[in-house]
């Protein structure tokens, strides 16, 4: 989730009086860095995948689940685990079968305090045999923080926990409130105890002015309240000024509310990083993959209860989006603008605006028509030799403020760093984000990260969404495909990934063509070095490129029309010289998607409202009781330890119209 620091942290009217100040020494230290890296070449072909997980206690005798803030206690505990590791003296890290020899997961604090990450010990590598490694080291990180737990406690990758923010589902309690969150419904406890988080949390509401408002349409069941007013909102409290915000209308009617940080990035995704050979192939990269973060994100779809409520939607991203949300109303456009400098159209957390790469199929008419630039720091910039392009994606992440500064960081500006950069980059949370190398890293090169994917139940599902993203972006490279649509297309397929079964129901923009022009494949393959005249630019109206597609198209393929992602993967693995014992390994995960895309399996959130339907004491009023919530965690938690061993995908995901 971003960079720890250690001082003292600025409340807001603080923070925004130095913001000009962080912003300019932050793009100082992008111009340091990129006159340094930018022509770094020839770094590996790497990548890594993040994990999140929920803490959650179980009480099997009183049928009980609660989260556990217990991520201190099991960080530090991790901790001297790895280090004894680094030491070469005994530890729970090589107590697992089949992992000699690799190095052990590392472990990271995230925003909730019963919240963990894990990474893999190393990066993984180009070989397919890597692969292969990815879901036993995803169980292996299982067991690792299993057994840093208590012995009730597991590590669970649900994207929300069921009942967050309800009567009493965390352990141990601590009643709702606080200076920082201001919630009604959780506790300023509820957050990493880090400054840098409850600073995020407080300097976000106070300058919004108010509460985060994070609104999502209830599920409608045959019994279910009409109209439904959320039954869990108090309008009688008056602790604090942002009391009022429900007493202002910050709650809909047909929505469940919620009114703090942690209800967004209290949810867990599984994001995934490439390491690319150049800034060259990383711009690429960012580009081709943008259109593929909504489809993923409806494919991964996990999310379908908040606060003890079935809702309409199946992902979190609105929920995060909404819940960092520090936009004021000037710059939401509720009322004209006075002191603010914009208005802005998306939130912090959102799909990305910006296409990134100097490829000469990038039409103008793809970008987004609405984009907000700081043209003074574009200026700057551009007068440094930085291309419109860069420039612009970087003078578009610093329209925001700098929310969490450390009063011990602007004394002096370091250049060999990356701070107050760091400061804006890692809080603008977009679906993908470019990252330049950290110059306190120089092995480390130019990175892209994929960002949209919601953590699956089980870690065959993790893995397999990780395969087959880096085989997607293999595929990519050397077919140089071309996946471009208009930057608001994306925005509108986000904004469809939510909708309940949109994997099923609804469609999608994309390109229906993704294959490189002649001209220019002739380009790229010329030998010797014999250069052909650049391809001229494209043509005819962008409308006839994409169209609107159903997810099992886009993955799978139509017979006339797009050939689809799996397919086209099958053919790099065709070009490519894979043994057949991977190749039939890869199949397996590959198999997950293909299905998961025709409807032959399900979707986490479809499977989740199947639980709940069918569970007894469900009485179709959309409430997801305290008993349907544990036995709903228990599942899922046998789920993830019992799945794979006959090598079958977790049990009941299997199910469906088959
Ligand atoms: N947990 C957040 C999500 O679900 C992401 C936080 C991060 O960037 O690590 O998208
Ligand atoms: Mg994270």
């Amino acid at each position: 989730m971003g960079l720890l620091a250690l001082g003292t942290a600025l409340d807001w009217p603080e923070a925004k009086k130095r913001a000009d100040q962080v912003r300019k020494w932050g793009i100082e230290q992008l111009l340091a860095n990129w006159r340094r890296a930018k022509s770094k070449e020839r770094d590996a072909l790497l990548w890594g995948d993040e994990v999140e997980y929920l803490v959650v206690a179980l009480d099997d005798e009183a049928k009980k689940a609660q989260l556990s803030l217990a991520q201190a206690e099991i960080l530090q505990s991790l901790a001297v685990d790895e280090a004894l590791w680094k030491a070469g003296g005994a530890h729970t890290q090589t107590h697992h079968a089949g992992h000699e020899g690799e190095r052990p997961p590392h472990f990271h604090p995230e925003f909730g305090r019963f919240m963990l990450e894990a990474t893999p010990g190393r990066p993984w590598g180009i070989d397919f045999k890597d692969l292969l490694k990815v879901e036993s080291d995803m169980k292996w990180r299982r067991v690792i923080a299993k057994a840093h737990m208590k012995p009730n406690e597991y590590p669970i990758t649900l994207t929300t926990f069921p009942r967050l923010g309800l009567g009493d589902y965390i352990q141990p309690y601590y009643p709702p409130s606080g200076p920082a969150l201001r919630s009604q419904f959780v506790p300023d406890k509820i957050a990493n105890p880090h400054i840098r988080f409850p600073t995020l949390a407080a300097n976000i509401r106070s300058r919004r002015g108010r509460k985060v408002e994070i609104n999502v349409p209830v599920f409608k069941d045959t019994n279910t309240l009409e109209p439904f007013n959320d039954p869990t909102v108090n309008y009688d409290l008056h602790n604090w000024p942002e009391d009022d915000d429900v007493r202002n209308g910050a709650v809909k009617e047909g929505h469940v509310y919620m009114d703090a940080m942690a209800f967004g990035m209290g949810s867990c995704c599984l994001q995934i990083t490439f390491q690319a050979k150049n800034m060259t192939e990383g711009r690429k990269l960012y580009d081709q993959l943008s259109p593929l973060g909504p489809i993923l994100l409806a494919l991964t779809a996990a999310t379908p209860i908040y606060k003890g409520f079935l809702v309409d939607t199946d992902v979190r991203w609105n929920q995060i989006s909404r819940a960092v949300d520090d936009r004021t109303r000037e710059e939401l456009g509720e009322v004209p603008l006075k002191e603010d400098r914009w208005r802005i159209p998306k939130s912090r957390y959102a799909s990305n605006s910006t296409y990134i790469s100097q490829d000469p199929r990038l039409r103008k008419e793809y970008l987004d028509p609405d984009l907000v630039v700081d043209e003074e720091i574009k200026k700057r910039l551009t007068d440094e030799g930085m291309d419109d392009l860069l420039a612009t994606h970087f003078a578009h992440l610093f329209i925001r403020d700098p929310l969490v500064i450390f009063s011990e960081d602007l004394d002096e500006l370091d250049l060999t760093k990356a701070d107050h950069f760091e400061n804006l980059q890692s809080t603008n949370w977009q679906h993908m984000r470019f990252k330049p190398p950290p110059p306190e890293k120089p092995e480390i090169g130019w990175r892209v990260e994929f960002r949209s994917m919601e953590v699956q139940m089980t870690d065959f599902e993790n893995a397999a969404f990780s395969i087959f993203i880096v085989l997607v972006t293999r595929a990519i490279l050397s077919f140089d495909l071309n996946f471009y649509i208009p930057i608001p297309r994306t925005t509108e397929n986000m904004e469809t990934a939510h909708a309940r079964d949109a994997i099923h129901t609804r469609k999608f923009y994309f390109r229906k063509d993704p294959f490189p022009r002649p001209a220019q494949r002739r380009q790229n393959q010329s030998p010797n070095g014999v250069s052909t005249p650049p391809p001229s630019p494209p043509s005819g109206p962008v409308e006839l490129e994409y169209g609107q597609m159903t997810i099992s198209e886009i993955i799978n393929g139509s017979t006339e029309g797009f050939p689809g992602l799996i397919p086209l993967v099958q053919s790099y693995l065709n070009s490519v010289n894979v043994d057949v014992e991977t190749r039939c390994a890869l199949e397996r995960y590959l198999a997950l998607i293909r299905k998961r895309a025709d409807g032959t399996l399900w979707t986490g959130s479809r499977w989740i409202r199947e639980f709940v339907a069918s569970h007894p004491e469900y009485k179709h009023d959309s409430v997801v009781s305290e008993r349907i919530c544990y036995d709903l965690v228990k599942a899922v938690e046998e789920m993830t330890t019992k799945e794979g061993k006959d090598g079958s995908v977790g049990w009941e995901l299997l199910r469906g119209k088959e």
